[in-house]
């Protein structure tokens, strides 16, 4: 399927490994120019040969912490203009909330609700004065399903999530859409490492941890990154522009309910 943006420019944040370089690899695919972000020089440098095999579309890097004012300056100045912006951070640390005081919250909030409103305020308005703009934040289907151990991430992404929701109404009448991809768990150092720490919490075994978790769930394993970025590709597409503020689980069917 051609999506129609063959040539646009994208920002991926957190794209060095696993989701973020999921939705970078889909949009490359697509010819998109693509931008990918990270701290670390040697994994986000493979990344981008990898993407760079895999596609016809220009691929650089700028190796930044997109939870620094100066990283969001460093990513915008390598890509002044884009027509999509991917979101992304890494998740904060599991743990028990009597362990977290004010650095602990103030972390959380910064890394996964402020950085995506920061970079958001720093790119809407030219994508609406361009009249094209895709957003795609990465969050988690803790904000649906809240994530035991994880409440530092049930509770800051929840806040860019109610963020979200208002100002992305105001922005579909020039095509520009802001929608939000809840990952449930994906194959990923991230994934893994969740269920490992949820299994040391119940003094199990990981691997028979995660068989049992599998077995008790809908679709019986991880979701891939190439699932992922797929989605995110579809959310970015030109005939995307009537989807705007939605909450897309991406989680094999693990939430019960029925919206
Ligand atoms: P991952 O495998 O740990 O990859 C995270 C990527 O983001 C890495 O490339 C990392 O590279 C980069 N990154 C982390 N912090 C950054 C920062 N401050 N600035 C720039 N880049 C940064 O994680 P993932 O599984 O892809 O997850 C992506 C997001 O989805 C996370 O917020 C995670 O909590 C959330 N999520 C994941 C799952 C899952 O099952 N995988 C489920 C629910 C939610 P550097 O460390 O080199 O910067």
């Amino acid at each position: 399927m051609d999506l129609g943006i063959e040539g646009r420019r994208a920002i991926v944040c957190g794209a060095g490994k696993g989701l973020g370089k999921g939705c970078a690899l889909a949009l490359a695919s697509e010819g998109v120019k693509v931008t990918l972000v990270a701290r670390t020089a040697e994994t986000l440098e493979s990344a981008r040969r990898e993407i760079q095999s895999l596609s016809k579309a220009e691929v650089s890097i700028v190796v930044a912490d997109v939870t620094s004012d100066s990283g969001r300056d460093a990513i915008m100045s390598a890509c002044p203009q884009p027509d999509i912006l991917v979101n992304n951070a890494g998740g904060p640390p599991p743990g028990d909330f009597r362990d977290w005081g004010q650095k602990e919250w103030f972390d959380a909030i910064n890394s996964n609700m402020f950085s995506s409103i920061d970079m958001i305020r720093r790119t809407v308005d030219g994508m609406a004065e361009r009249g094209f703009g895709r957003i795609v934040n990465i969050t988690s289907t803790s904000v649906k399903m809240p994530m035991p151990g994880l409440g530092l991430s049930n509770g800051a992404r929840a806040g860019l999530t109610g963020w979200v929701a208002g100002v992305a109404r105001e922005f579909v009448r020039q095509n520009v859409t802001i929608n939000n991809l809840l990952p449930g768990l994906f194959d990923t150092d991230r994934g893994s490492g969740y269920l490992a720490y949820m299994a040391r919490c119940e003094g199990a075994d990981v691997e028979q941890y995660i068989e049992r978790y599998f077995a008790e769930s809908p679709a019986g394993r991880f979701g891939t990154c190439e699932e992922f970025g797929a989605a995110c590709a579809f959310l970015c597409g030109a005939l995307s522009g009537y989807m705007s503020g939605q909450n897309i689980l991406l989680d094999g069917g693990k939430f019960p309910g029925t919206f």
